[in-house]
C-alpha cells in the first residue's frame, strides 16, 4: 500500500468494483478499501437482478447464478394471484458472495489495489477540499492521499456526510428489510412471488426468491414508519409460521434500503457519491445492484478523466452527476413519484387493482397495465408509468 493514489475507493460492493475497474482502466492508480474481512460477505441481499439490467454493466457468469427466474407472481391482500406477463424478460437469482467476489477480482486484473480489513474512519479534508482518507487496518491507522475518493460505503455511508453532502432520508423512505434464508421447502425454482398489504408488509412488500427447488431467500421491507410500530422481524416470522411452518432458517440479514430519489448532490471538491451512497436504488423495487454498477462506472470513467485535465473539482466531476441524471436519476425521480402514490393504497384498493387485473387476458397482466389499474386515481401518474416501463 502507497501513501497516495489517484483515486482511492472506499467499500468492496458492486458499485465500489465497478468505479474502482473503470477508474483503473481508464487510466488511475486506484486503492479499494472494504471494512469487511472477505469481499462479498456478509451477503445483505436478496440477490436478484433482471437479465437485461444485469446484461448492460456485466456478461453474467454462470459461476454467479443459482436459478434463473421465468415467472413473477403477485399476491394481493385477499389472496389472489396475478402472473405477470413478463416478455422475455428473465431474471437471475445471484450468489452475491461468489458475484461481489468476481467484480473485485475483476477489477484486479485492471491494476486496482485491494485492501480488506480497512476501515476508513474519516476523510482528509484541508480548505474544504476532500484529498485523502483516514483508514484503521490491523489495529493501525494510517492517511492515505487521492486526488478522487469515491464514497460506495453503501446505505450507512458516512463518506457523504463526512464530505459536506447532505445524506439524510426521511424515515417513510428508508425501507427496513430482514430476510431469511430458508430450506426444507418446496418452491417452483423458476417463479418469484411477490406479497402485498397492510398484513404482510406495510409500505413495501414480501418476496420469495428461490434459489433452488428447496431453499428461497423470504423476506420483506416496510417503510420505517411502520417499523415504528410493529417490527420486520415480527412481519416475517408470522409469513414463515403460516406459509413455511417446517423451513429450517440456513441465514438471517437485515438491513435498511433508502427507497428516495437519489440524493440531491453526489459530487464534492475531489468526492463522488455512488450506489446505495448516493441513494441510486430504484425507489420502487429496491433493487440496487445494477444501478451501483451503473453509476459505478459512470463515476470511474469520469474520476480517471478529470484527474488526467488535472480539474477534481465539483464543477468538474458533476459530469457524473449530469450523466446519472440523464440515464437513470431522471427516471428513478418518476418512480419516486410513482410510490408515492402507491404508498397510499389501501388494501382495498390493491384487491380491486388485482381484480382488474385478473379480468384482462393474460398477455395483458403486464407491469404497466398493473400501475394502470393501480394508479386509477391518481391518472396524471400514468404517463409517468408509460415513461419508466416503457424504457426498462
Ligand atoms: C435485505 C435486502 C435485500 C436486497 N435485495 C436486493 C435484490 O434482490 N436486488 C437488488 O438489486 N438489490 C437488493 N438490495 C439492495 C442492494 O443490496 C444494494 O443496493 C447494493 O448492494 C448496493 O451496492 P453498493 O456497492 O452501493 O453498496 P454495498 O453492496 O452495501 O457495499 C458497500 C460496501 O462498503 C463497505 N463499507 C461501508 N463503510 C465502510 C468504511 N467506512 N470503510 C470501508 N468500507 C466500508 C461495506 O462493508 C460494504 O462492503 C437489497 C438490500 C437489502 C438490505
Amino acid at each position: 500500500m502507497r501513501d497516495s493514489y489517484d483515486c482511492i475507493v472506499v467499500g468492496g460492493g458492486p458499485g465500489g468494483a465497478w468505479a474502482a475497474k473503470y477508474a483503473a482502466e481508464s487510466g488511475a492508480s486506484v486503492l479499494l478499501l472494504e471494512k469487511d474481512r472477505e469481499i462479498g460477505v456478509p451477503v445483505r441481499c436478496a440477490e436478484a437482478a433482471g437479465e437485461n439490467g444485469l446484461k448492460l454493466v456485466v456478461e453474467p457468469d454462470p459461476r454467479w447464478i443459482t436459478t434463473t427466474i421465468e415467472n413473477a407472481v403477485l399476491v394481493s391482500p385477499h389472496g389472489r394471484e396475478v402472473v405477470l406477463e413478463s416478455g422475455k424478460e428473465r431474471g437471475y437469482m445471484l450468489d452475491r458472495k461468489i458475484f461481489d467476489y468476481d467484480l473485485v477480482q475483476i477489477a484486479t486484473t485492471y491494476g486496482v489495489e485491494v485492501l480488506t480489513k480497512a476501515y476508513v474512519y474519516d476523510l482528509i479534508k484541508p480548505n474544504g477540499r476532500v484529498e485523502g482518507v483516514r483508514v484503521q487496518h490491523l489495529g493501525s491507522r494510517y492517511d492515505i492521499r487521492a486526488q478522487v475518493v469515491i464514497g460506495a460505503d453503501g446505505v450507512e455511508s458516512r463518506v457523504g456526510r463526512w464530505g459536506g453532502l447532505r445524506t439524510n432520508i426521511k424515515m417513510k423512505d428508508m425501507e427496513s428489510c430482514i430476510q431469511m434464508t430458508l430450506a426444507n421447502l418446496e418452491v417452483d425454482s423458476k417463479t418469484v412471488y411477490f406479497y402485498f398489504g397492510r398484513e404482510v408488509a406495510p409500505g413495501g412488500y414480501l418476496w420469495v426468491f428461490p434459489k433452488n427447488d428447496r431453499v428461497a431467500n423470504v423476506g420483506l421491507g416496510i417503510s420505517g414508519e411502520y417499523a415504528r410500530y410493529k417490527s420486520a422481524k415480527r412481519y416475517l416470522q408470522e409469513f414463515i409460521d403460516k406459509q413455511f411452518p417446517h423451513a429450517a432458517v440456513l441465514y438471517t440479514v437485515v438491513g435498511g434500503v433508502p427507497c428516495a430519489a437519489t440524493l440531491k448532490k453526489i459530487v464534492a471538491d475531489g468526492l463522488m457519491l455512488v450506489g446505495d451512497a448516493a441513494h441510486q436504488v430504484n425507489p420502487i423495487s429496491g433493487g440496487g445492484i445494477v444501478t451501483a454498477m451503473i453509476a459505478g462506472q459512470m463515476a470511474g470513467k469520469v474520476a480517471a478523466d478529470a484527474i488526467k485535465e488535472n480539474d477534481v473539482s465539483e464543477k468538474r466531476l458533476q459530469e457524473y452527476a449530469n450523466e446519472w441524471h440523464r440515464v437513470e436519476g431522471k427516471n428513478h425521480e418518476r418512480f419516486y413519484k410513482i410510490k408515492k402514490a402507491i404508498y397510499k393504497l389501501t388494501d382495498e384498493d390493491l384487491n380491486r387493482t388485482a381484480d382488474t387485473v385478473l379480468s384482462l387476458p393474460s398477455e395483458k397482466r403486464t407491469i404497466i397495465n398493473i400501475f394502470k389499474a393501480a394508479l386509477v386515481k391518481n391518472p396524471s401518474l400514468i404517463f409517468d408509468v408509460i415513461k419508466v416501463f416503457m424504457k426498462n
